[in-house]
């Protein structure tokens, strides 16, 4: 049950494992996560909901890692998360020759759809975007568009255009294409460069699962979250793979050093408790806000649930020196000493 005042945002989730283009700013597109075959069962995905509905989330985006569209039966998932009054979105690059489901999909009525582009032109657009072919995008975004206006379907969609120093002038025509189709447009800093050589340090190329646990052996005692600080993306969102396993975040890529665990396996509680004790957010820079005291609360019971037969915190936080669970997800119990120390004091 969710705490007052909790505000769940999105749990994104993959159904598949792959994508068919090859962006070197990404992860996926240098196949540091390489392309499989897999993909999350129908079954699977409808418990997966369940468990994020009951805990709260407010939405359910069918993306991470992968282009939703691969999956020939998306339509089935996206009816889903509809059957449980959930708003649904998906994020595309619509870089596809065909896509045989594009009507099913939009008929099963996604309330969002993000369509991300770098390019007015060929030769820009598959500078960021490899291997894409932007008549294919263009084609179906106008093909979407006119399926939902003709039969009265509710889907919005979004045009967003990732900017890089080489395609700023793509902007503007852009902005006016998604005008004249009467959708929105948002513009985004891209992440990273397309042109960066692949030995330059924190390249996509480089997080392997080996480079991961180097930073986190490297990781130093105290972390932003001593300092009263908190991820929004640890606390509002979660990142679910086709395989139903929970990684630390959807700004890093699934690699089992990141792993959590099986997402229907652990309560809402360790999920974040595991996360909030991760020796690699020690070691990330990514902005933190300031922890509020429904994110206080959050930690609290999660400590207090996944050690219930200790009375409270303060016997833990004593405790806490002579005890160690290994590697078993809170990696290291000496670790939280610090942070509850935060959360009491
Ligand atoms: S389309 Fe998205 S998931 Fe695919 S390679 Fe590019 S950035 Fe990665
Ligand atoms: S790795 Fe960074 S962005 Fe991800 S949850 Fe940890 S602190 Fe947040």
């Amino acid at each position: 049950m969710a705490i007052s005042g909790e505000r769940l945002e999105t749990a994104c989730i993959d159904i598949i494992d792959a994508c068919q283009l090859k962006c070197p700013t990404c992860v996926r597109g240098v196949r540091v996560m390489q392309n499989s075959s897999a993909k999350m069962s129908l079954e699977k995905f409808c418990a997966v909901l369940d468990k994020a509905k009951s805990e709260g989330y407010r939405r359910i985006g069918l993306y991470s890692w992968t282009e939703p569209f691969l999956n020939r039966a998306l339509q089935d998932y996206v009816l889903e998360v509809k059957k449980r009054d959930l708003p649904c979105e998906i994020s595309t690059t619509l870089s596809l020759r065909r896509i045989n489901n594009l009507e099913a999909t939009l008929l099963a009525n996604p309330d969002l759809i993000y369509v991300s582009i770098s390019g007015w032109d060929q030769a820009t657009y598959q500078i960021n975007h490899v291997g894409g072919n932007l008549s294919y995008v263009l084609a179906n975004l106008e093909r979407a568009v006119s399926i939902v206006r003709s039969r009265g379907l509710t889907t919005t969609f979004q045009l967003k255009f990732i900017k890089f120093d080489y395609n700023t002038s793509h902007e503007e025509p852009l902005r006016s294409h998604a005008a004249g189709l009467g959708i929105n447009y948002e513009v985004i800093a891209g992440v990273g460069h397309p042109d960066t050589p692949p030995d330059t340090p924190f390249h996509a190329r480089s997080f392997t699962d080996d480079f991961i646990r180097e930073q986190m052996a490297a990781a130093p005692e105290a972390s932003p979250e001593t300092c009263g600080k908190t991820c929004g993306l640890m606390f509002d969102y979660i990142s679910i793979d086709c395989h139903g396993d929970v990684y630390i975040c959807c700004a890093f890529p699934n690699q089992p050093s990141l792993r959590i665990g099986s997402y229907l396996d652990l309560s809402a509680q360790e999920i974040l408790l595991r996360r909030w004790t991760h020796s690699f957010c020690k070691v990330c820079t990514m902005p933190r806000r300031e922890a509020t005291d429904v994110d206080k609360r959050r930690i609290r019971r999660a400590v207090a649930s996944t050690f219930s037969p200790l009375a409270s915190l303060s016997q833990l936080h004593n405790r806490i020196s002579s005890f160690s669970v290994g590697s078993r997800g809170v990696d290291s119990l000496e670790r939280l000493s610090p942070d509850i120390a935060m959360l009491t004091g």
